[in-house]
């Protein structure tokens, strides 16, 4: 194993802190996976690269890293809290589907996306359907510890009280005093003692789908209960690093501390990593702001505010120079250039892969220690607190004295053989082992694409010839293999993949 220290930014003491894994060797890494109910965006894939970086570098230092992200199928509501409609059922009863249907159906999207922007399946992906007896013992444990209540079939977590003992809103920063006073008043009707409260399981209505029975009546359990139930139960009561978007600090991650001290005693987390959002030219992306790109269309570039359409490795590449903590703003003409500077990485690895070995000593000792160098760095800036734009900086000098060995500039024979079989196994860990970064062959969707506009011109020019028949024939074939190809106004034709 490695002997590099990494440090690393703890949410929870709002430093860098040297990483120090609970079991050596292993690493139990915990990420806050979808909620599958809608298609994969944006937001989906910030933290599953993020994290998948985080990953691969792990592994790469030769840690054996358990790496859990989890499902939501069921019990996040509409309003992140306690109020609404499940958000899988109510796209369950708007589609007139079941709701584990809406959920595969959505899961299935979510993996095409991830495995197209090149992350690593995690060791365990479990889901909070497959996990209710385990919800329903942690809730009760809380109750049986005194830090939750029931009412009418509901159980709450009872904030003022864990409160006394504990400190709510460590995480966060937020103070529960403040938190209250800035609460609306509960209402009569309400079940809860404060408005801060949150529910473990909630009571299902009769026209509510998903329902389990529990100690209290059938019901369902709350969205936060579920990471707490499913890292303790895979990674343990405390484990190394738990991860997530910034926006689920409040209330998720908090809750999720409150759950687990409440249950077992025990501080569940050891360093907390909160990857930042995204906005879509300077503006925060949102369904009514029409500013709503999902994955999907970036790699078709069917979408108003696109100019064109990216690969899935240039939206990864994209977001890897930016580093994990600062917002990312996305927009056609940082695209554009980043698809320009991942050109130059992969062009490198080419370059490398072509390059023959030589017998010569070491003439420019100067050179090896400038590729060296460089290399340190690199690993340097991968260990303070996975410093991704850095290391993509000394990846592009990298690639500079690489380019001059393709253009004759600098003979390879300048190096020893040593460097040079360094240089090229190296430069490829570091681009296409912790990057991520490759050429991959079974991009089948982005090639489906360019057939598609193919086959959709050769109509067009059919039917402009008034060759019915062969616009006709296309069509037609095109449906029997499930592509519906639709007319639009201005003479464009899309196309959609019918299920
Ligand atoms: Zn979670």
């Amino acid at each position: 194993m490695s002997e590099k220290e990494i440090h690393i930014y703890n949410t929870l003491s709002g430093k860098k802190e040297l990483f120090k894994p609970l079991n050596l060797p292993n690493v139990g890494l915990y990420v806050c996976g979808p909620t599958v109910y809608g298609d994969p965006h944006l937001g989906h894939a910030r933290p599953a690269v993020c994290f998948d970086v985080v990953f691969r570098f792990l592994n790469y230092l030769g840690y054996k890293v358990r790496y859990v992200r989890n499902i939501t199928d069921v019990g996040h509501l509409e309003n992140d809290a306690d109020d609404g409609e499940d958000k899988i059922a109510k796209k369950a009863r708007t589609e007139q589907l079941e709701p584990m249907e809406v959920a595969k159906y959505y899961t299935d999207r979510y993996h095409q996306a991830m495995r197209a922007l090149n992350t690593l399946n995690p060791s365990i992906e479990p889901t909070a359907s497959g996990h209710i007896i385990e919800q329903i013992e942690m809730t009760q444990s809380i109750l049986d510890a005194g830090f939750a209540y029931e009412v009418n079939g509901s159980v709450y977590f009872d904030v003022i009280k864990y409160n006394e003992s504990h400190n709510y809103g460590k995480l966060s920063g937020r103070k529960l005093d403040e938190l209250l006073e800035g609460s609306r008043v509960l209402s009569s009707q309400e079940e809860k003692k404060n408005p801060q409260d949150f529910a473990l399981w909630k009571k299902a209505e009769p026209k509510h789908i998903m329902r389990w029975n529990s100690p209290w009546g059938e019901g369902f359990p709350g969205w936060h209960i579920e990471c707490s139930v499913m890292s303790t139960k895979y990674l343990g009561e405390t484990f190394d690093i738990h991860g997530g978007g910034m926006d689920l600090k409040f209330p998720h991650h908090e809750c999720e501390i409150a759950q687990s001290v409440g249950a077992c005693g025990n501080e569940p987390v050891r360093y907390w990593m909160h990857n930042n959002m995204i906005t879509v030219n300077g503006q925060k992306m949102g369904k009514s702001l029409g500013n709503f790109i999902t994955l999907e269309s970036f790699f078709t570039g069917e979408h108003k505010l696109l100019e064109q359409q990216y690969s899935p490795m240039t939206i990864r590449f994209f977001m890897l120079q930016t580093h994990y903590r600062s917002t990312i703003d996305f927009s056609n003409h940082g695209l554009q250039s980043a698809q320009k500077g991942m050109e130059k990485l992969l062009n490198a690895l080419s370059v490398l892969a072509e390059l023959g070995s030589n017998e010569s000593t070491d003439k420019d000792k100067e050179l090896s220690e400038k590729i060296n160098a460089l290399f340190d760095q690199a690993m340097d800036s991968m260990c303070d607190d996975f410093n991704t734009p850095q290391l993509v900086a000394r990846l592009f000098e990298l690639s500079a004295i690489i380019n001059s060995f393709y253009h004759g500039k600098i003979k390879t024979t300048e190096l020893s053989n040593e460097s040079l079989e360094k240089l090229k196994s190296k430069y490829r860990e570091l681009v296409v082992g912790v990057l991520g970064i490759e050429e991959l062959n079974n991009d089948d969707s982005l090639k489906l694409n360019d057939v598609m506009e193919l086959v959709i011109d050769i109509r067009k020019d059919a039917r402009s010839q008034k060759n019915f028949e062969i616009s006709d024939k296309i069509r037609d074939r095109l449906s029997k293999i499930k592509i519906q190809l639709k007319d639009e106004k201005d003479d464009k034709t899309s196309w959609t993949i019918t299920r």
